[in-house]
């Protein structure tokens, strides 16, 4: 190897470079490849075998202009394991040889679809509500001479209007908890407020629907994050376990400390409703899933609640799990890593504060 290889030198700035590097000699076989590049499957036996790469060598061997393109790659020889999306660009490096510089690209492709999804999803959510009010304020004017019809279709517009206003709530709170991250300036949460707040605002629903809501467990614990999210996330389950009960059911809220783990806090919001089929449990938390989506509605859910949820978990490094069988019931455990006050940072500098007061 001369000239560019041999130089001691480069190989230490391809190494450092962020993208991956293939270095082809005049006969396209491979004289240097980063480790991701076998990562990718671009290169095997010494030699490039990606067709659409292949194909972009020779034509930079023909006129010496350098080439750019997106591919898509298999991630690996199993059918249905991904893809990944590579930007590659090919330029001669003088000596018969090509450098080709590959860029993966597949996090932000992925990105991208889920932001183009959600549009979609939204836009079509959207749809119906105002839809509904459009056709009822026409109704209203084709009958104004009729004024219980008049008041009938208002009332009906009215409730339009405000599922309308709950939706778009529902996106403005996913979206926060999708780009926040709530561990960036957190707060201490005492666990039992955030679950008192959380039982508070679905009282008078769950009186309205003679469901009881109790909560207990251990007092004193100590979470870290955001309060706020925190009470969205529970209110989110609450709201959910009153939902779909029957009257005269119980709803409960259990705080414990983890018997595995006692660095982690238990929040479980326990149900005796309709429950959730196997096969729709992993589905749940998707945005706009809904089993019965005439249930969802006609009780005022957006699809969105336990979406938000799955958001909050993840922003405090916790999880969300879900036990359920069809008939007996639902339990949704909100699990967030303990705080333990005297070994919190946040504690200490408060302390002092309160020492120069
Ligand atoms: P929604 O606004 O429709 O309640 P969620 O995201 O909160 O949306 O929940 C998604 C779906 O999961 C609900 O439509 C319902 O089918 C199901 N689900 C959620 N919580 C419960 C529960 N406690 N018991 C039974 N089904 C539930």
């Amino acid at each position: 190897m001369g000239g560019l290889l041999s130089d001691d030198a480069v190989i230490p700035v391809l190494a450092a470079l962020r993208s991956t590097v293939v270095v082809l000699d005049d006969d396209d076989e491979v004289l240097r490849a980063s480790a991701s590049a076998y990562t990718y499957n671009l290169v095997h036996d010494d030699a490039v075998c990606v067709p659409e790469v292949s194909e972009m060598v020779a034509l930079v061997r023909q006129d010496g202009e350098p080439r750019e393109q997106e591919i898509t790659v298999p991630r690996g020889r199993v059918s249905g394991s991904g893809h990944f999306f590579l930007h590659v660009r090919v330029a001669s490096i003088g000596e018969g040889r090509l450098l080709i510089l590959i860029e993966d690209r597949s996090a932000a492709k992925r990105l991208e679809d889920m932001r183009r999804d959600l549009v979609a999803n939204i836009s079509h959510e959207l749809k119906t509500p105002v839809g509904a009010i459009a056709l009822l304020a026409e109704t209203i004017e084709d009958s104004a001479d009729d004024a219980a019809l008049v008041a009938g279709f208002a009332a009906r517009m009215r409730a339009e209007a405000t599922r309308l206003g709950v939706l778009v709530q529902d996106v403005i709170e996913l979206s926060r908890v999708q780009d926040g991250d709530a561990l960036v300036s957190p707060e201490d949460v005492d666990v039992d407020a955030v679950v008192a707040e959380s039982v508070d605002r679905v009282r008078v629903e769950a009186q309205a629907r003679s469901i009881v809501v109790v909560s207990g467990g251990t007092a004193g614990l100590m979470v870290r994050g955001d309060a706020s999210l925190i009470v969205t996330a529970v209110r989110n389950l609450l709201d959910n376990a009153v939902r779909y009960s029957e009257p005269h059911t119980r709803v409960s809220v259990g705080v414990s400390l983890d018997p595995a783990d006692p660095g982690l806090v238990r929040i479980a919001v326990v149900d005796q409703g309709i429950g959730i089929k196997p096969e729709d449990q992993g589905r749940v938390f998707e945005r706009f899933f809904r089993v019965d989506r005439a249930r969802s509605r006609a009780t005022g859910g957006t699809g969105l609640g336990l979406a938000i949820v799955k958001h909050v978990a993840a922003n405090h490094g916790g999880t969300i799990e879900l036990w359920s069988a069809p008939g007996r019931g639902s339990t949704f455990t909100l699990v967030l890593p303990r705080l333990i006050p005297d070994e919190g940072a946040g504690r200490l500098i408060r302390n002092e504060e309160e020492d120069h007061r």
